[in-house]
């Protein structure tokens, strides 16, 4: 264990981590833990700050899974920096990292992937990112028993990945309650990402144009149009606007995640989208029809 910051340790066993976890259950204190890959900005923050709100002590997890990788994607480029992210850590309160090697988190001979099936990942980001949610559910799962906190933490930026987490954690009856915490944006309203130091400043302004979308399509649903026309020209729009492919835009429900053809009582709008090489993806609530 060592002393990255004022008031952070590091920890990089399982053991290490235990050992934490165990002294602080022995003075009865609870701990919250949020998964992350890194490359850390104020929405990872926003959720250690959820975390202090509801726990003890704030445990943060940096591990950038080689499974949830496909084998085109961006798992080399992916941005490290280490001693920045625990100043960050350090400063928003929390308490330990939690940070293993490759080795640690899958020693020679780990064989064993934990796999949602349908619908959760059979829809949105599952089609274009084949094994991806295996791989967070499997690397998620771990990080879960690994260090057994009260609650654990996900963004709903990642709607499905948060879903997908709800139901695996159900299902396997692991004792973690799993909170979703609210979208942090940009002042032009993109949704915070690792992946946004990825474009350029002329890609940065065309980003802009998902989230206004979005919010202008959402309203057009909730206001009763049909979903099919207003997802097809908020596609036209993001082509004709710079974005260079769009992998999907989806109305569907919330929970499910089945797709819907018209505004409902949980229905959401989500978004996937490249500029370049960078992949954005995005979802807000689209209130039913006649809702305030
Ligand atoms: P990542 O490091 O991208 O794997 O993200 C780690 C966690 O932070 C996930 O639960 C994400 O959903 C969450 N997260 C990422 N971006 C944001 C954001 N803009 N607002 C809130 N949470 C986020």
């Amino acid at each position: 264990m060592s002393h990255a910051a004022p008031g952070l340790s590091i920890a990089r066993t399982v053991a290490a981590l235990r050992e934490r976890v165990a002294a602080w259950r022995a003075e009865r204190l609870t701990v919250g833990l949020i998964p992350t890959m890194g490359a850390l900005h104020e929405g990872h923050l926003s959720l250690v700050r959820a975390a202090l709100a509801q726990c003890d002590r704030a445990v943060a997890t940096i591990f950038v899974n080689p499974k949830q990788f496909g084998p085109k994607e961006d798992f080399a480029a992916y941005p490290r920096d280490e001693a920045a992210d625990a100043a960050k850590l350090a400063g928003a309160g929390a308490h330990l990292l939690f940070t293993p090697s490759v080795a640690e988190m899958y020693p020679d001979g780990h064989a064993t992937t934990v796999s949602v099936g349908s619908p959760l990942t059979e829809g949105l980001c599952g089609p274009f990112r084949p094994g991806h949610f295996a791989g967070v559910a499997t690397v998620v799962s771990k990080l879960l028993l690994q260090a057994l906190p009260d609650r654990a933490y996900f963004g709903e930026k990642d709607w499905q990945q948060l879903q997908v987490v709800k139901r695996f954690a159900r299902d396997l009856d692991i004792p973690v309650a799993i909170e979703g915490v609210p979208t942090m944006r940009e002042g032009d309203g993109l949704a915070m990402s690792s992946r946004n130091a990825y474009m350029s400043a002329g890609e940065r302004r065309v980003a802009a144009a998902l989230p206004r979308l979005m919010n202008e399509t959402a309203r057009r649903i909730a206001a009763g149009d049909p979903a099919a026309p207003a997802l097809e020209a908020m596609s036209a729009s993001l082509t004709s606007g710079g974005f260079t492919a769009i992998d999907y835009v989806t109305l569907a429900d919330g929970a499910t995640l089945r797709g819907l053809d018209r505004a409902a009582q949980g229905a959401r709008l989500f978004a996937a989208a490249w500029i370049g090489r960078t992949r954005l993806i995005d979802n807000i609530p689209v209130p039913p029809v006649g809702a305030p």
